[in-house]
């Protein structure tokens, strides 16, 4: 694929997230007419659209996702497909209860593009973004009961420590607890930039300043992590699709960042030679083309593997 066919695919979708490598997703998934696909994580649909404008309708495609937003946009999106095109409004998590919902026992192929899309990133009001100042939320389901304000102000400190440690791989994590916790006796931490403040408090200057991310980047990613229980969502939901797939059916991963990635190895790699073969071995990154177009997709890593 040249630069200039990229370059034409990406232009479609300003304005809106940027779906990431598309080209290797429809080489893999290799959607075949009449077959039945899920994309687990639908978002605002770019995935989904490629899928049925390369098979031009010719397919079932149920997208999944908790967003409510996200699937109001999907929705709009794909209309053209309407006739054609399922979507619920679900945790991927409870993937057998929404397809027997729907009649389907068995799936030709499975999508899963893992974390927040740009849409929930970039809206003020979610709390995603230390950027500017906003509620503590980071619900990616407004359903759920426990945001990330909850988190940070009724954790321990061991437990508060622990997130940033494991989901996070934050060094300064027993400081930064250790600086929220005296913080919240003050007044609670209920906005981001409140926690963006007290976590600067944490993290000597010369860290600060030497670090190539910024020093709440880690924190931000944990508390995001343990709001939507994230790992787990995949430890339990990719074994489910898995169970669903048809002979010959393939599974599509792209995860973005190592903790995620593992669990997605680990499960593969489970049942490999028993449920699946790997169809990638070695994972697959984005183009430097790629990259350069749309760099929130520079930590993507694409793992597929098939049913036997
Ligand atoms: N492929 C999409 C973007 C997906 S971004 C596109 O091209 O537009 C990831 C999406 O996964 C987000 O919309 C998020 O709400 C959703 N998501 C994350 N975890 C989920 C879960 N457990 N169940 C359902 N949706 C989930």
């Amino acid at each position: 694929m040249n630069n200039s066919q990229r370059k034409s695919w990406t232009w479609k979708y300003e304005g809106f997230h940027i779906p990431v490598m598309v080209h290797e997703v429809l080489f893999y998934l290799d959607p075949q007419k009449d077959g039945i696909y899920v994309d687990c994580t639908v978002g605002t649909g770019g995935h989904s659209l490629a899928i049925m404008e390369r098979t031009a309708g010719k397919v079932k495609l149920i997208g999944i996702d908790w967003d409510e937003e996200a699937l109001k946009i999907a929705s709009e999106r794909l209309r053209k497909f309407r006739d054609k095109t399922i979507l619920v409004r679900a945790s991927f998590v409870e993937i057998k209860k929404v397809l027997e919902s729907l009649g389907i026992t068995e799936v030709n192929g499975f999508l899963y593009d893992l974390g927040i899309s740009s849409l929930q990133l970039n809206d003020p009001k979610r709390g995603f973004s230390f950027k500017e100042d906003n509620p503590l939320d980071m619900r990616m389901d407004i359903r759920k009961d426990i945001t990330a304000a909850q988190l940070v102000n009724k954790l321990s400190l061991r437990e508060l420590e622990s997130i940033f440690r494991t989901f996070g791989e934050e060094r300064w994590a027993a400081r930064m607890a250790k600086f929220i916790v005296e913080e919240r006796k003050k007044q609670p931490i209920s906005t981001t930039k409140q926690l963006v403040i007290t976590l600067k408090r944490a993290v000597p200057a010369k860290f600060r300043k030497g670090s190539r991310i910024h020093f709440a980047t880690r924190v931000f990613q944990a508390l995001r992590i343990a709001v939507n229980q994230e790992l787990e969502n995949i430890r339990l939901g990719i074994p489910a699709a898995i169970d669903l797939l048809k002979k010959g059916g393939r599974i599509c991963v792209i995860s973005y960042h190592s903790l995620e990635d593992r669990i997605v190895k680990r499960i593969f790699k489970e049942v490999e030679g028993k449920e699946l073969i790997l169809i990638t071995p070695k994972v697959v990154k984005p183009s430097s083309e790629e990259i350069q177009n749309n760099p929130r997709s520079r930590s993507a890593k694409l793992r597929v593997a098939e049913k036997i």
